[in-house]
């Protein structure tokens, strides 16, 4: 069985003090059910990582980069190695998150070349797919996501794939209030873990968790955890706000 996961992204928000006030509060009110029920990340800025996963450790959380540079070490100024992210007890790092993809202008190739990279070192890959609002009136949903997987998964073999979490977030969803419907995220969903079964096997896609992100907060969280292949949440805005974000995590155990 599937546990539920539920990450909190917090994107270039909070700072020394509110990140570790933040993470404290979720810890101590998920303590109970954090590892046991729901599997718990939170994502802050790279800088305040190491001072979020201390304060987070009286509970099972994890704590997870927002990106990660793929080379190993050297003269790549400003960016962050694997082996720095696991240095300081990072678990998790979101890969292609939509903001990366569309903001910075990441491609697939690029994304691909980090999720190796992630896997290499140790750490779990969030892998974020979505199409943007252009795409899906177009109907190109399906084509969009399955492009992502297949470039961003390349060369990796089943086992490494195995370890990968997908997050499947419409961009057009994402921060802006508009979520996908929960039977919207569903049909995505199936059609991912349809096809990681054609592109690995049917074991990996039963198991691999697929986890919807698009302002998920407390008031849909549990419709969407219902549907049958929603694993989990990737939640931003409302990750940001302890209430809320523990709110999401204890729908979550729905599954559980
Ligand atoms: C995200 O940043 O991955 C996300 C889903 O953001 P939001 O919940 O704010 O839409």
């Amino acid at each position: 069985m599937r546990k539920p996961f539920v990450a909190g992204n917090w994107k270039m928000n909070t700072d020394s003090h509110s990140s570790v006030s933040l993470a404290k509060t979720i810890a101590s009110a998920c303590s109970e059910i954090a590892g046991r029920r729901v599997h718990v990340a939170v994502c802050p800025p790279f800088l305040y990582l190491e001072a979020v996963s201390r304060a987070v450790s009286v509970a099972s959380i994890a704590v997870g980069a927002q990106d990660i540079y793929y080379e190993r070490e050297g003269a790549f100024t400003g960016e962050i190695s694997a082996s720095m992210l696991k240095d300081i007890g990072c678990i998790y790092v979101l890969c292609g998150h939509s903001e990366r993809r569309h903001v910075i202008g990441e491609t697939d190739e690029l994304v691909n070349k980090k999720v190796v990279a992630a896997l290499g070192g140790g750490l779990l890959p969030i892998l974020c797919v979505g199409e943007q609002l252009a795409e899906r009136q177009a109907g190109q949903t399906d084509e969009v996501v399955t492009r992502q997987l297949k470039s961003c998964l390349a060369g990796l073999s089943n086992e490494k794939v195995s370890a990968v979490t997908i997050a499947y977030e419409p961009v057009w969803a994402i921060g802006t209030g508009l979520t996908a419907t929960p039977q919207q995220a569903q049909e995505v969903h199936a059609s991912i873990r349809k096809l990681l079964g054609e592109m690995c096997n049917a074991k990996l896609a039963g198991e691999i968790r697929i986890l919807y992100g698009g302002s998920a907060n407390p008031g849909n969280a549990a419709d969407l955890m219902r549907e049958q292949d929603i694993d989990g949440l990737l939640v931003g805005g409302a990750s940001l706000n302890a209430d809320d974000f523990v709110a999401i995590i204890q729908a979550a155990t729905y599954k559980n």
